[in-house]
């Protein structure tokens, strides 16, 4: 089944509103002419409003980069889905691996985060992979499935149709290493397969599963040849416009 492909910039802790707003006109001139590929800016909270602006007119699609689940009140410093949304958010990323490091996030809160964005009307992209040792002692597989069964419990058959798993290894983020092709390849077979056993073949197959972990113009060919790896997660590569749109224009090998 043709799955469109999906290609989302998480930029992270970087870049100011002005320097948003300048990152995204120079994108938005340089892949003015790309069709069938849905293309998702996920800047600082401090620059969402702004650049939802600039492409409210543009097929090109907002995401946050995460949020707290409670619908609202004395949370100070956090931002809810529904404020999400009133910017012009459509997508939230969930569970990145540095909210899973540094901020202390479980597959509890990564499930309950799922399940609140969904029922605001955000749909997630939801983040999964392994650590390095875990890799090293052959448990990528159990791991990551694990993680998504946990990240995906309750979720219904319908709203699974709104997310995006997003497999990233950890090992992988930020450190030039990036999975091989086939390898990657063996762990969204693996997602795939599970989504079947969770829910049915027809949604299995329908849902998106990208690739994250740096993704560069020099790999993204040969990942995007992959039959179960419908688009990519990119951090340091969406911060210059030229490398993201080169990303946005795979082309994939033969
Ligand atoms: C990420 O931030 O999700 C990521 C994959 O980063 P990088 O592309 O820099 O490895």
């Amino acid at each position: 089944m043709a799955r469109r492909a999906f290609i989302a910039g998480n930029w992270k802790m970087n870049s100011t509103a002005e320097e948003g707003v300048t990152l995204t006109n120079e994108l938005l001139s340089l892949i003015e002419d790309v069709a069938d590929v849905d293309v998702v800016l996920a800047p600082p909270f401090t620059s969402l409003d702004r650049i939802g602006n600039i492409i409210k007119d543009n097929p090109v699609r907002l995401s946050a980069q995460n949020f707290f689940m409670e619908p609202e009140g004395a949370y100070t410093g956090e931002i809810s889905a529904a404020m999400l949304l009133g910017v012009g958010c459509v997508h939230v990323i969930i569970g990145h691996s540095e909210r899973r490091q540094l901020f202390g996030e479980t597959d509890e809160t990564i499930n309950k985060k799922t399940a609140v964005a969904l029922n605001t009307g955000l749909k997630p992209i939801v983040c999964v992979g392994e650590v390095l040792e875990e890799r090293e002692a052959g448990k990528a597989l159990e791991i990551v499935t694990g993680q998504v069964r946990k990240a995906l419990l309750d979720i219904n058959s319908e709203d699974m149709g709104k997310v995006v798993v997003a497999y990233e290894p950890v090992w992988a983020i930020g450190t030039g290493k990036t999975a091989t092709p086939d390898d990657a390849q063996e762990v969204h077979r693996a997602i795939r397969d599970l989504l079947v056993e969770l829910y049915n073949r027809k949604i299995a197959d329908s849902v998106r599963i990208i690739y994250g972990g740096s993704v560069k113009p020099d790999n993204v060919d040969s990942l995007m040849a992959m039959a179960d790896i419908d688009g990519a997660l990119v951090g340091g590569a969406s911060l210059k416009a030229e490398s993201f749109a080169r990303l946005v224009n795979f082309q994939p090998l033969d």
